[in-house]
């Protein structure tokens, strides 16, 4: 088996392992493998293991692996999500992780529309409030954002996005994990839909997110190793 995908099938395991102790059914949580700063090559190794999801948060980067790669992976886009670069990642991405403004929503919606395509997107929430992290912090403006994601018709809001601290104690990751799960349950109410996508827990914290309700892990180092 190849080194790469031993070590996909060990998260993959855990995560199960972390479903099942909190009464849930694994095959409702995705593993996204995040490739960002690691080569096509690798990315391909895992594709011919038959994994298809894959992370990337560099525009320029998803572009260049994207054109040598196959054409059934389903890239995330996961990083900061400058308004100039809306049309690439419309190009490249199904689902774009990191929404967290109403300006860069609507300028998304605006382009989908014109080019007649359809994407999913997540409101990313920053929900300890650190200073140094992307999202959405303060409940109005998530409320405003999610009535703009309510209102979109090409782009398609399908649920929610948190990072949690990278130095957080075990006790704070579920406070974040479990504040992101509050926000969805509130939301869905609110708006009267499923949010079917609670995308939190990377490689250093997601037991307790899968625990806390997590339905896609963002996974990179655990999976390809430390990077540069
Ligand atoms: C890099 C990155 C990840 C993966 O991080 P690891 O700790 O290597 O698993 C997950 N989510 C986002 C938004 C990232 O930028």
């Amino acid at each position: 088996m190849s080194p790469l995908f031993e070590n996909y099938c060990k998260v993959r395991e855990r995560i199960r392992a972390a479903a099942l102790r909190a009464g849930r059914n694994p095959a409702e949580i995705l593993l996204l493998a995040v490739s960002k700063t690691f080569p096509a090559e690798a990315i391909r190794e895992l594709y011919d293991a038959g994994v298809r999801a894959f992370g990337e948060n560099r525009i320029v980067e998803l572009e260049t692996k994207a054109a040598v790669l196959p054409e059934d992976i389903q890239w995330h886009f996961i990083g900061r999500l400058q308004a100039n670069k809306a049309r690439r990642v419309l190009h490249c991405a199904t689902m774009i992780h990191s929404v967290d403004s109403i300006a860069l929503l609507e300028r998304l919606e605006r382009i989908a529309a014109e080019e007649n395509i359809s994407r999913k997107f997540l409101l990313e929430i920053n929900v300890s409030g650190e200073a140094s992290k992307a999202g959405c912090t303060i409940p109005e403006e998530i409320g405003a954002l999610a009535r703009c994601a309510a209102g979109c018709e090409k782009m398609q809001w399908a649920g929610l996005m948190t990072m949690a601290p990278a130095d957080a104690s075990q006790a704070e990751l579920k406070m974040v994990f479990g504040g992101l799960r509050e926000w969805r349950d509130r939301l869905e109410e609110e708006f009267g839909r499923r949010l079917e996508v609670l995308s939190m827990g990377m490689s250093g914290d997601f037991e307790c997110a899968v625990e806390q309700g997590s339905t896609l892990v963002r996974i990179g180092s655990a999976i390809f190793g430390r990077r540069e």
